[in-house]
């Protein structure tokens, strides 16, 4: 049956046999399952830490940029114990370019916790994993299913779209009304004796096989148990995405300089964007008022800063506007700006010292006009 409206969801069920599903998807995985460093380590090492590092770094990045990171980071730390044995800073230095580095901290924070009991207790079910800071619903699946044999389905964008095609749902994969009969159908759908492998299965089948548009279905393993297929209604099922509107932000990043050093400040903990990240004072607006944390970017102050250029930026759904500016430190003490926690940079060590783009491509901007600038 297709399903066209949300009021039809409750008819939502599976038309196909259950069994039939699973041996399909679970052969093809294990013939086509991608090697992956996670993968390869897991099955040489059995250490949990593997499968969670990388299920943190997956999540909102592509697989491709995650490799080389992953591999750096485990280089340097290569256990449970080191990474809680770190400071933020160098956990934060280790994953520079993947984005979204609160997932990073909570990561950190959430193997202090783990370590602090001894001896080590890892989660074994989802629920369990679910306790732990920065870890959601579908981490705590993936991670319970691959290394504790926990029966947790997981439903992600790719889960989501191969299960709108299977069974003909002809509404948005991110309809909020959708999660929860998706969530019922797939936990009804997992093979409670391999969990790992189906969820790995039907994520990567969404990957490689039934993508976005044009999906392969003549080499799809589970082209007999889809309606969309029998119904040639691929198209249609699911239908695009409700987009997010994306909010316009107006920023002002103020490098200060003290001649060949670079003052650096910790966002704190309230910041919008990049929380208890080291950088440039930053402040925003959507009006005339720049206000940062704990002061406002005053008329009078940005009269003595030199306007030094503009880039474009995006974090989640904002998409900034960003103005660099230059300040001498005489400045920015008079004016009793910095309520942050501040550190002074060599001038040659703040590329290094810097982990977030949007204080990469400011400090780029500052670089190549450093030779004219008087500070
Ligand atoms: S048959 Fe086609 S649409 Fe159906 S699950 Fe396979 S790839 Fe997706």
């Amino acid at each position: 049956m297709t399903i066209r409206s949300i009021e039809k969801l409750d008819q939502v069920k599976i038309h196909f046999k259950k069994a039939v599903f699973q041996h399909r998807l679970l052969h093809w995985y294990q013939s086509n399952k991608r090697s992956l460093p996670w993968r390869e380590d897991w099955l040489k090492q059995k250490n949990p830490y593997h499968i969670w590092l990388s299920e943190i770094m997956l999540q909102q990045t592509v697989i491709k940029a995650v490799i080389p990171v992953y591999h750096r980071f485990l280089e340097t730390l290569p256990s449970l114990k080191d990474l809680a044995d770190a400071n933020e800073q160098q956990v934060r230095e280790l994953v520079r370019g993947l984005g979204y580095y609160r997932r990073f901290s909570f990561l950190h924070k959430a193997a202090k916790q783990l370590t602090e009991v001894k001896p080590l207790e890892w989660p074994k079910t989802a629920k369990e994993w679910q306790k732990l800071p920065g870890v959601g619903p579908y981490t705590a699946a993936a991670v319970a299913s691959i290394a504790f044999n926990d029966p947790a389905a997981v439903l992600d964008g790719n889960v989501e779209r191969v299960l709108c095609r299977l069974l003909d749902i002809h509404l948005p994969p991110n309809l909020p009304q959708l999660k929860k009969p998706l969530q019922l159908i797939v936990d009804e759908l997992i093979d409670e004796r391999h969990p790992g492998d189906f969820n790995q299965g039907i994520m990567e089948l969404g990957q490689r096989v039934c993508t976005p548009t044009q999906p392969q279905c003549s080499s799809c393993p589970v082209s007999n148990c889809c309606a969309a297929f029998a119904n040639n209604t691929q198209a249609n099922a699911p239908q695009p995405k409700i987009k997010t509107k994306k909010i316009d932000v107006t920023m002002n990043l103020l490098i200060v300089k003290d001649s060949d050093h670079t003052l650096l400040f910790q966002r704190p903990i309230s910041a919008k964007f990049l929380k208890e990240s080291w950088g440039f004072v930053t402040a925003t607006s959507n009006t005339q008022q720049f206000s940062g944390d704990g002061f406002t970017l005053t008329d009078s102050l940005l009269s003595k800063a030199e306007k030094i250029g503009a880039f474009k930026h995006n974090i989640t759904n904002h998409k900034i506007s960003a103005s660099v500016w230059l300040l001498g430190r005489k400045h920015i003490m008079e004016s009793k700006l910095a309520p942050h926690k501040a550190k002074k940079v060599r001038d040659q060590y703040v590329e290094k010292s810097l982990i977030a783009n949007l204080d990469r491509k400011a400090w780029h901007i500052y670089s190549r006009n450093a030779h004219r600038l008087g500070i």
